[in-house]
């Protein structure tokens, strides 16, 4: 098993229960080898196997070109390839389906996990645990979170402990938030909004997100609008999945630095940080680009660039 270091920080190789590896395999991280998967024998295992799965891979070797200084250049990297989002905006539950594609982002590494969704077209609910998936998924099988709209997220923590307040969903009344990245004007916005009358519970960058959006729509700014607003003053690398209270057919999604995926279904739409999180709902995507932003519905996706230009 090697523990891949690219620079900037170490990938996880996670091996699933009851997990059988093959002699003279390598597992070269970020791998997660799901529960009760068998690697054959001989095998170099680079990508993740699905649960139940058998994986064999001997083949020869291959390069890309360039790959490896273009990475160690990017001073950004780091930032960009921290934990994972899925969103999910359908005419039936997403719950569990939300999870299923933080399972295929676990890769990335994570300290703990959350989904939120819409109940009854209307009201935010949320489920947040530390530590493995697992915890969530006991989470929701104790308490059931129905909803048809919804956003999840595994966390890899910049800005507090790795804690249930501090795991995301971030959420008001009104906003729910799940967020890849650093708010780097974080304090400056906290220290406003706190003026304004806003109290805060965790000690992440992501919660001002929350409370920013949620005062725009006190203001009297609608859903696309107040989401509008606040991406206009956040500064830092980002990739957000955010839903509003009473707003069934909508999902805003934006880009700054982190990537940010788009997936088609038939009467659905998804967002993702990557198509992995997307596979097992579609393969249909497209790939959002900097500075973008989109509004979904179940059936259309409107994006926008960096300058507010619907973009084709
Ligand atoms: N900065 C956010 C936090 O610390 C998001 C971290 C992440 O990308 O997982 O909660």
């Amino acid at each position: 098993i090697t523990c891949n270091y690219d620079g900037y920080f170490k990938y996880h190789t996670d091996i699933g229960e009851g997990a059988f590896i093959g002699s003279n395999s390598a597992l070269v991280a970020p791998v997660n080898i799901g529960d009760g998967a068998i690697i054959g024998a001989g095998s170099v295992i680079t990508s993740v196997v699905e649960n139940d799965a058998l994986a064999i891979a001997r083949g020869k070797q291959r390069q890309l070109g360039g790959w490896a200084a273009k990475f160690r250049d990017d001073k950004k990297a780091k930032k960009m390839i921290m934990c994972g989002i899925i969103g999910i905006i359908s005419g039936s539950n997403v719950a569990d389906r939300i999870v299923e594609g933080l399972r295929r982002l676990e890769y990335r590494g994570y300290d703990s996990a959350g989904v939120a969704t819409l109940f009854d077209g209307n009201t935010i609910d949320r489920r947040r645990a530390k530590g493995k998936l697992i915890n969530l998924e006991n989470e929701l099988e104790s308490r059931a979170l129905p909803g048809f709209v919804g956003i999840g997220h595994t966390r890899w923590a910049t800005h507090g402990e790795p804690t249930v307040a501090n795991a995301h969903p971030h959420a008001s009344e009104k906003v729910a938030v799940v967020h890849n990245g650093i708010i780097e004007n974080f304090r400056e916005l906290r220290e406003k909004l706190s003026t304004k009358g806003h109290s805060f519970n965790t000690q992440t960058d992501t919660e001002t997100i929350v409370h920013l959006i949620t005062d725009f729509i006190d203001q009297g700014l609608n859903a696309r609008d107040a989401a509008k607003a606040a991406l206009s003053e956040l500064e830092g690398a980002f990739a957000l999945a955010i839903i509003f209270e009473g707003e069934e057919d909508l999902m805003i999604g934006a880009r700054r630095g982190s990537p940010l995926v788009l997936g088609y279904g038939d009467g659905e739409m998804y967002l993702g940080s990557d198509a992995i999180a997307l596979s097992h709902l579609t393969d249909k995507i497209s790939y959002l680009d900097e500075g973008d932003r989109v509004e979904i519905s179940r059936n259309s996706a409107q994006v926008f660039d960096e300058n507010g230009a619907e973009v084709d």
